[in-house]
């Protein structure tokens, strides 16, 4: 197998860093979503981006662009096609339906979300089309963040699997790891339980927001952003919806249930309209 053309659905914050990565490869690859007019600022927010998405700008008009109603039949000369549309499961099922029937036999599908397990995606596909479809879980900005976690299930193809990982490896430069379909899969979870252990630390010993964040950064060997710092930067909001979905997979048990209650400094900051610099 060779993947000699990518198409890329849902050019937002995911699908252009995904789309400028290929393309940063000298990958072939289309960016498809609802509109032209999204395509075309999705463009514009690549070839503006700092620090910058492309190594070299030049190759912006490289990244073809069109709608999922007119230009679907790219799927069908792809040899993968990673699907970045906003997280709602209803949209993201949907699209699959119209892929999976215009599609080469045998190419890659995957999903860039992070939070819909692998089982549900996949949960109205046929075994054979199962074998071809896993999560691909880049991160932000995909250029700069060297992780990628690739979530699959024992309905797929492991060797399949083996080979997107070498390929991620070798042509977008990227640490993968093979994750299995769990909350979070494995940054997430590792990485929320721990912002969410430095913050309630710093709330019981009474640290300023500089100070904790101070502590929790360079001298622990971590970014220097600290544990508030991240907070602000993901979305004061999202992050609290992030911890209820977590809470609502996780079992009672589980020790995350102690790091993630209701922190009222947090409620009071949301409902104030400060939700962070995102
Ligand atoms: P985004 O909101 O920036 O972009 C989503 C894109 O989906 C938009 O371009 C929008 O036009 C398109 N879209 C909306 N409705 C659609 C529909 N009905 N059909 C097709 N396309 C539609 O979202 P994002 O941050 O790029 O996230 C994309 C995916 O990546 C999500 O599954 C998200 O959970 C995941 N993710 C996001 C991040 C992050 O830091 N933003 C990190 C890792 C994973």
């Amino acid at each position: 197998m060779k993947i000699n053309h990518v198409v890329v659905i849902g050019s937002g914050t995911m699908g252009i860093g995904i789309a400028a990565q290929l393309c940063n490869a000298n990958i072939p690859v289309t960016l498809l979503d609802l509109k032209t007019e999204i395509c075309e600022k999705a463009k514009k927010r690549i070839y503006e981006s700092k620090p910058p998405l492309l190594i070299d700008k030049s190759k912006i008009d490289e990244i073809k662009i069109g709608t999922i109603d007119q230009n679907l039949d790219a799927v069908r000369k792809a040899d993968w096609i990673v699907e970045a549309v906003v997280e709602r499961i209803d949209i993201k099922l949907n699209l699959y339906e119209k892929i999976l029937k215009e599609r080469k036999k045998g190419s890659i599908i995957s999903s860039n979300t992070s939070t819909i397990p692998l089982k549900v995606l996949s949960s109205k596909m046929s075994d054979e089309d199962k074998k071809d479809f896993c999560i691909t879980h880049f991160f932000n900005p995909v250029r700069y963040m060297g992780l990628l976690e690739i979530v699959k299930e024992s309905f797929n193809d492991l060797d399949k699997i083996n080979f997107l990982k070498n390929f991620c490896e070798e042509n977008l430069g990227k640490q993968v790891i093979i994750c299995k379909d769990t909350p979070g899969f494995l940054g997430n979870r590792v990485g929320v339980y721990a912002i969410q252990v430095a913050m309630t630390e710093a709330i019981k010993m009474e640290l300023s927001v500089d100070e904790s964040d101070a502590l929790y950064g360079r001298p622990m060997g971590l970014p220097k952003i600290g544990a508030f710092g991240l907070y602000d930067l993901i979305g004061i909001d999202l992050m609290a919806d992030v911890l209820k979905s977590f809470l609502k997979e996780l079992p009672t048990s589980d020790v995350f249930h102690e790091v993630a209650k209701e922190i009222p400094l947090i409620t009071h900051l949301i409902k104030n309209g400060y939700t962070g610099r995102k």
